[in-house]
C-alpha cells in the first residue's frame, strides 16, 4: 500500500473538497478496518475534515471470463465494463453506461436506473477474500449491506448486448443537469419523488454561494463554480427541514457525506 494525494475539488464529480491523503490498497494487502473506502467519488460530498480514506488501486481494475462467469474487479470503471460487454456481446450491463463510478460503488449503492439495478444481474461478491452469494446479502433500493470491502464480483454471462436498450437508457437520462453533481442528493421516499418535494417547498433553482438545487432536476445539487461543502450542507439541511415541516417526511440522503 502507498499514499496518494487526491484533490477532491477535481476528483469528485461534484467538485467539492480539497487535496487529501488517501491510502491506496494493492493486491495482497490486508485491508485496514479504520478507514473509509472511496471509489470514483461520484456519490460523495467530502467535508474539510473527512475520516481517514482509502481506495482500491488499479490492481482491482480487471475483467476476466471463467467458464460462464464474468469476474470484474471492484475498481473497474463502469464505462469500461459497458465497453467490454458491448465488444463481447454480453447482455445486462447496458444500464451502467451512464452511471459514473466504479463497480465497487455500484455494489455498495445497489446503483441503478429505472428497473435496472446491479443486484438484478449479480451472482456473487468477493468480500475480503470470501465469495458471498447475492441472496445472502441484504439489499434494496439504493442500498446493499455489504459486510466489508468488495474486491470483485461475478456475473453469469448472458449473450446479447442490446444497443437498442443502451440508446433508450441514454436518451431517458437527458433530463439531468450537465453541471457537476453527485447524482441524486436524496433517495426517493416511498410513493413520491424527492425532486418533486424539493420543488413544492420552493427550493428548485435556489442557490447558496455556488451550490444550487438544479433548475433542470430539483434533486440534483449542482456546483456552479466554486461551491463549498458548507453551502452544499446548508442546502441539504434546509431541504430536509422544509420538507419535514410541510409533509412530515424525513428525506434520506443518497449521497454520502464524509
Ligand atoms: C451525473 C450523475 C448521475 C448519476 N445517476 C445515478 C443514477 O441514475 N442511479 C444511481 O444509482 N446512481 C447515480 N449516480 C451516483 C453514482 O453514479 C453511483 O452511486 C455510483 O455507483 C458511485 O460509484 P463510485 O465508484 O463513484 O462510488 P463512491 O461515490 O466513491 O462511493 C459510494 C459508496 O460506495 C462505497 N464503496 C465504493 N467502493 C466500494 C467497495 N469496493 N466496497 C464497498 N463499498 C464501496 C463507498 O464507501 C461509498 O459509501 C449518479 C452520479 C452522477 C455524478
Amino acid at each position: 500500500m502507498f499514499f496518494k494525494t487526491i484533490d477532491f475539488s477535481k476528483y469528485s464529480s461534484i467538485k467539492v473538497g480539497q487535496p487529501t491523503e488517501v491510502l491506496m490498497i494493492e493486491k495482497g494487502d490486508t485491508i485496514p478496518n479504520d478507514r473509509y473506502l472511496i471509489g470514483g467519488a461520484n456519490n460523495l460530498l467530502v467535508s474539510p475534515t473527512p475520516p481517514p480514506l482509502m481506495m482500491l488501486s488499479k490492481d482491482f481494475a480487471y475483467i476476466k471470463e471463467e467458464e460462464n462467469m464474468l469476474e470484474i474487479g471492484a475498481a473497474m470503471p463502469t464505462g469500461r465494463i459497458v465497453s467490454y460487454a458491448k465488444k463481447h456481446d454480453i447482455a445486462g450491463f447496458e444500464f451502467c453506461s451512464k452511471l459514473p463510478g466504479t463497480l465497487g460503488g455500484m455494489l455498495a449503492m445497489n446503483a441503478g436506473v429505472k428497473e435496472y439495478e446491479i443486484f438484478n444481474i449479480l451472482h456473487s461478491i468477493e468480500i475480503e477474500g470470501k465469495w458471498i452469494a447475492k441472496d445472502n446479502i441484504n439489499h434494496g433500493y439504493r442500498f446493499a449491506k455489504l459486510s466489508g470491502i468488495a474486491t470483485a464480483a461475478r456475473f453469469e454471462i448472458k449473450e446479447g448486448f442490446s444497443q437498442e436498450l443502451l440508446d433508450a437508457l441514454l436518451s431517458l437520462r437527458s433530463n439531468q443537469p450537465l453541471d457537476p453533481s453527485a447524482g441524486s442528493a436524496f433517495k426517493n421516499p416511498e410513493g413520491d419523488y424527492a425532486g418533486r418535494l424539493i420543488e413544492v417547498v420552493g427550493l428548485k433553482g435556489i442557490r447558496k454561494g455556488d451550490m444550487q438545487w438544479s433548475e433542470v432536476h430539483a434533486n440534483f445539487l449542482v456546483n456552479l463554480g466554486k461551491g463549498s461543502f458548507e453551502d452544499a450542507k446548508y442546502l441539504i439541511d434546509s431541504a430536509k427541514e422544509k420538507i419535514f415541516k410541510k409533509f412530515n417526511i424525513m428525506l434520506q440522503e443518497e449521497i454520502k457525506i464524509l
